[in-house]
């Protein structure tokens, strides 16, 4: 019996952030009819809180004197994942975001920097679009417009519906009336950007201690849709799901934070316990970080800083910034009345005259507290910290008032997720494609191992806009070939 459909389009894309938004841009320049169906009152997604995106041999490198090449990213991509991640993805990745960078600015847009950011040898990739990704996606939503993409907003897919030889051919979706519409489908494109803020599959697919305390750092859309979607139509999850962790962060703060940004400088860490437990030059590779707290028993560590330390970020510098937000070398001239009130509000910033005082606050044994801060404070005098060996960043702990900074990971991303070929397809158990189902951005896996490539600068949202318009692409093919049989 043929299906019955309350209205149909060439592509039905699933969430409108940025691989969403690049996928409909393209397939509506393909020629296709396109609806873009967004469970949020507003499109964006994560992208709208990324900096830049990734490219490799661009026009904006080579106007800045840049020279990445492919094979450096290609390389990159590929050691970061200890080889876990998908060869022919990366390469067709990293061989087309160049084409990107083009498309993006034939839409309109205007690249003011090409970056690099903190971490030890990162390969300057990131392409910053004036206004950032959230200017980016300004101009791919006046794209859209009048391409003649239809998005309904506040629109959540549930499922995808099938044909009886298992292709893909429509979206049931809950309209934001709360009525179920079944939407018709050439081809779908699950956009959703993983499963970041669903607790439940965080701990299903990671090993931390407390995967549900591990805050999404940006919006709470992530919730793992698409591949629950993907899951029952024959996909699966690809065999290395991480997460782009990032840390250590403050509950509730954002990321032109200066007390948040105190608690990231890789000065003096304790555990739950108050005791130290690592070398905090860490702190330099977010990912890295985020890892390492995460890992903690407890799932939270205190930074603690003196007075000193609290001038030294007032009138000199941090160490470690916050994107392009706040960048190393910057004064944290916010900080002390920033740090009054958070001591105030009681939840994440503590103060004590004293170490012992400071211990009581923040309910560690005092003896452990100050011990190891005496044996850190040795170490600074001396220039040898034989516990972590730590060269760097040696601040003694010596001036009261003395400030504890309850700190968490964060979660930017999952990298990993519905496993797919390089052409974006859905692929089932045995490697096959399902047809019509592509999957673009964070939706996706194969990429990465088990977490983030810190190397490649703007990995993420660079992927995210190129796979949208190169699964496009192919479903254009699919679509008209289907059309013209
Ligand atoms: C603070 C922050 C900073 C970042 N900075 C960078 C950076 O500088 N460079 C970089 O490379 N990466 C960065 N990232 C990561 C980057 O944002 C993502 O990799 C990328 O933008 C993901 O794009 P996406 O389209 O896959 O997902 P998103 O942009 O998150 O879009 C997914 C959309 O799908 C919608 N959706 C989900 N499920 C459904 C459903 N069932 N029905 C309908 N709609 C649905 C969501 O509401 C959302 O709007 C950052 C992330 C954060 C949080």
């Amino acid at each position: 019996m043929a299906e019955q459909f309350d209205v149909s389009y060439d592509m039905v894309v699933v969430g409108g952030g940025g691989s969403g938004l690049s996928c409909a841009v393209q397939a509506a320049k393909d020629g296709l009819t396109v609806a873009v169906l967004e469970k949020k009152p507003e499109l964006g997604g994560n992208t709208a809180f990324a900096e830049g995106h990734a490219s490799f041999e661009s026009v904006e490198q080579a106007k800045r004197g840049i020279t990445v090449t492919k094979d450096q990213g290609y390389r990159a991509l590929l050691d970061y994942s200890h080889w876990n991640a998908k060869p022919a993805l990366v390469a067709r990745y990293v061989e087309n975001a160049d084409q990107t960078v083009l498309k993006m600015i034939e839409e309109g847009v205007v690249y003011h920097d090409v970056l690099v950011m903190e971490s030890d040898d990162g390969l300057p990739t990131w392409h910053i679009p004036e206004g950032e990704m959230s200017g980016l996606l300004a101009v791919l939503k006046g794209s859209i417009q009048r391409l003649g993409v239809e998005v309904f907003l506040e629109t959540r897919a549930t499922s995808l519906i099938t044909s009886d030889s298992g292709a893909v051919i429509g979206v049931v979706a809950t309209d934001k009336d709360g009525e179920q519409v079944r939407i018709g489908a050439g081809a779908v494109a699950l956009a959703g950007g993983g499963f970041g803020s669903n607790a439940e599959l965080l701990a299903k697919y990671t090993s931390y201690s407390h995967p549900e305390k591990i805050f999404p750092f940006g919006s709470d859309c992530a919730t793992g849709d698409g591949l629950l979607m993907a899951e029952a139509v024959g996909g699966h999850p690809f065999r290395k799901i991480g997460t782009a962790l990032l840390g250590p962060l403050m509950r509730g703060k954002t990321i032109i934070s200066h007390t948040n940004c105190a608690g990231l400088q890789p000065y003096y860490w304790a555990d739950a316990q108050g005791r130290r437990f690592c070398n905090e030059i860490v702190a330099l590779n977010f990912g890295h970080a985020g890892q390492t707290i995460a890992q903690q028993p407890a799932g939270y560590t205190w930074t603690i800083i003196d007075q000193a330390t609290v001038r030294h970020l007032v009138e000199e510098r941090c160490e470690i910034g916050m994107g392009i937000y706040i960048v190393a070398g910057q004064k944290l001239d916010t900080l002390p009345a920033e740090l009054e009130a958070d001591v105030a509000a009681g939840l994440t910033a503590f103060k004590g005259e004293t170490l012992e005082e400071l211990a009581a606050a923040i309910g560690v044994d005092p003896v452990g507290f100050v011990g190891d801060i005496a044996e850190y404070n040795q170490a600074c005098a001396t220039g040898k910290d034989t516990k972590f060996v730590k060269q760097e960043h040696l601040r003694p702990i010596a001036e009261g008032p003395f400030y504890a900074l309850k700190m968490e990971a964060g979660i930017l991303v999952t990298t990993g997720g519905i496993d797919i070929d390089e052409y974006m397809r859905v692929i089932d158990a045995k490697g096959d494609p399902i047809v019509g189902l592509y999957a673009v951005g964070c939706e996706a896996g194969g990429l990465y191992g088990e977490s983030y490539c810190m190397t490649v600068n703007g990995a993420s949202a660079g992927f995210a806009l190129t796979s949208g318009w190169l699964a496009a692409d192919h479903a254009a093919e699919l679509v008209k070939a289907g059309q013209s049989a």
